[in-house]
């Protein structure tokens, strides 16, 4: 699935391919995505494209006559290559562009969404108007997150992954990212002491941007037909590692559930 670092590296890959140009016209092949492309997206014919912003894991393509809003979902891929290019299966939707280029969307399981709204959607739409902070702005703070736990039972993992407190730290991340900084996943938000969050939130930035710089080596793969910008390769210290040996202590690492999601951590090195 992808996520904020493979969502960051798509901006970064699309957006110089659209800024300033003007869309011609609007290709929808089919409609059923995670929820229907709504006629609306056909307004954006004749628009002019003025910047493609990521906010969370949507991509939000900002236009002078509205905002398209793109989600990738568990399996979703874009593109820009020659409107007139073979579409192959799974090719739902395509952005057309003046100069004959076109951002193009595949999604063969079909949980990414293509949506429309005249507002910006951070303030006007459902989907993005209750997101906490970027994980990578000033905004996101080891006293930020030390207040919202206040009084919190709720594990920490599950905490730091919850898209109301900070979008983007994903299940990998948390497990990486807490194992880092020595905390135990299950230990409830709110008796997490401020100076342990001070020493987790860098964390979670650098591991994010040290994702979103791997994925840099990838961008000219979002121009080739047959371009699959794939999903970061990373060194992981406890993700898919349960039952072997911790890397720092030997400890065997334990691996958990939480909240459906698999957790692994080091019961030496993590309190
Ligand atoms: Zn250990």
């Amino acid at each position: 699935m992808p996520e904020l670092p493979e969502v960051e590296v798509s901006r970064l890959g699309i957006a110089p391919h659209l800024e300033g140009e003007q869309i011609a016209t609007v290709v929808v092949r089919d409609r059923r995505l995670r929820w229907p492309i709504p006629d609306a997206v056909e307004q954006l014919a004749g628009a002019r494209i003025n910047e493609v912003e990521r906010r969370a894991k949507y991509l939000i393509v900002h236009t002078d006559k509205g905002y398209l809003i793109l989600h990738l979902g568990m399996s979703g891929k874009l593109r820009v290559v020659p409107a007139d290019s073979l579409v192959v299966k799974h090719d739902h939707f395509d952005l057309v562009l003046s100069n004959g280029q076109c951002l193009r969307f595949n999604d063969p399981r079909r949980f990414g969404c293509v949506l429309f709204s005249r507002e910006h959607p951070g303030i006007a739409h459902p989907l993005l108007v209750e997101l906490g902070p970027e994980p990578l702005t000033e905004a996101f703070t080891a006293s930020y997150l030390h207040t919202k736990a206040q009084g919190k039972q709720q594990a920490v993992k599950t905490f730091i992954m919850d898209n109301h407190v900070v979008v983007g730290v994903g299940n990998i991340y948390a497990n990486e990212a807490l194992f880092k900084a020595g905390i135990h996943p299950k230990r409830a938000a709110g008796r997490v002491s401020l100076a342990r969050y001070q020493r987790l939130v860098p964390i979670i930035k650098e591991t994010l941007i040290a994702a979103i710089a791997q994925g840099g080596t990838t961008l000219q793969d979002f121009t080739q037909a047959d371009g699959q910008p794939g999903y970061f390769k990373q060194h992981l210290n406890v993700y898919g590692r349960g039952g072997k040996q911790c890397m720092v202590c030997k400890t065997e690492l334990t691996e958990i559930r939480l909240g459906q999601r698999s957790t692994v951590y080091c019961k030496n090195c993590q309190r």
